[in-house]
């Protein structure tokens, strides 16, 4: 396929969507450092000639797996059982994908997704048992992530809190809950953070990622958006890439990040395409259940929610610096009109 060089290329880095924010001033600094460095190594890896989207968004969300900061890699939440597994995907413009659903055995999930879609002609493969033959298969270094100190004492914590009975999420698992514990329930946090990048290079080739060690004490097992090609991500070189994040399971529902690039493809930009297929969310699911960032064939940026927050940062060529928002009041220097709605994407 020949592309159309693209004047701006650049990357966008999420932490994820919620209604959390951060205790504190050093807790914030902190996300924002973290944010900023995965989006400057992506972007160095695109300004190199010849540097790859899917490269650029390998490595940004590496830098946000490596943390321990952000729900992914060594910083992933707990399930109900206090068990860690992740999942994962990258797409690139020439639909090509590779995807990992439930599994636990790598240090960064977003690699070992990038080796189904570069080593084997699946999309997704699932579950520890048969991924540990894979990686013996093509020679990829297994490590079995583990629950760090933090998110152990997070999981105490909303465990505690689910023995006195407070249920008010996951209501149809509550029966099943029942037979996984003893007693009561708890509504898993709002907090998000799960990670993702968007990039385009210097080739108009875009890419997509994300990774996640799912919602908080989900049922083992439970493969979210995530591992999902058209809901948690999506990239096509004819229309832009997008990726996603918050409620998993509303994500798959209205198949989100398929929505942003579709409207890509017909013409509207990356920053409407977010607000329009967000707006659908919100109306067919409701509020407070997700965020996406999308760039489109021609390198414009868009991010948009319907939760208090969407940690993310952007770095692309015509920008002299890295742009890094967390905090609900800090807006993005692309958003110059508030969205007024595209009567073609009413549905
Ligand atoms: N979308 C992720 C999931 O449902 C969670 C998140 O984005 O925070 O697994």
């Amino acid at each position: 396929m020949t592309n159309r060089p693209t004047l701006d290329y650049g990357i966008i880095a999420h932490g994820g969507a919620g209604s959390f924010l951060p205790e504190s001033t050093a807790e914030i600094s902190k996300r924002k450092r973290v944010l900023a460095t995965s989006a400057e190594t992506g972007y160095r890896l695109l300004a190199r000639k010849g540097g790859s989207s899917a490269d650029a968004v390998e490595e940004a969300i590496r830098v946000l797996e490596d943390s321990g900061v952000f729900n992914a890699g060594s910083g992933s939440s707990l399930s109900l059982e206090g068990t860690v597994s992740a999942d994962a995907s990258i797409m690139t413009g020439d639909l090509s994908a590779g995807a990992i659903g439930n599994v636990s055995i790598s240090k960064n999930p977003i690699s070992l997704a990038r080796k189904v879609m570069d080593e084997s002609d699946h999309v997704l493969l699932v579950g520890d048992g048969d991924l540990l033959k894979f990686c013996k298969a093509i020679g990829y270094n297994v490590h079995q992530l583990c629950p760090s100190a933090k998110r152990l004492r997070q999981y105490n914590k909303h465990l505690s809190a689910m023995k006195k009975g407070t249920v008010r999420a996951w209501p149809r698992n509550y029966k099943l809950l029942k037979k996984y514990l003893k007693s009561g329930l708890v509504r898993p946090p709002d907090q998000g953070d799960t990670v993702g990048a968007v990039a385009i290079d210097s080739e108009s080739n875009v890419c997509a990622g994300v990774s996640t060690g799912g919602r908080w004490l989900k049922l083992p097992g439970r493969v979210g958006d995530s591992a999902l090609i058209g809901a948690g991500i999506y990239a096509d070189n004819l229309s832009g890439a997008a990726s996603a994040t918050g409620a998993g399971e509303e994500i798959i529902r209205v198949s989100l990040c398929k929505s942003v690039c579709d409207f890509m493809r017909i013409g509207v930009d990356a920053q409407s395409a977010c607000d329009a297929a967000i707006e659908i969310l919100t109306n067919r699911r409701g509020g407070g259940s997700g965020g996406v960032i999308a760039v489109d064939k021609y390198g414009r940026f868009g991010a948009s929610r319907n939760t208090e927050m969407l940690q993310r940062a952007f770095r692309f060529k015509s920008m002299n610096k890295t742009h890094v928002a967390v905090l609900p009041s800090e807006e993005d220097p692309i958003r110059k009109t508030p969205y007024l709605g595209d009567p073609r994407l009413r549905f």
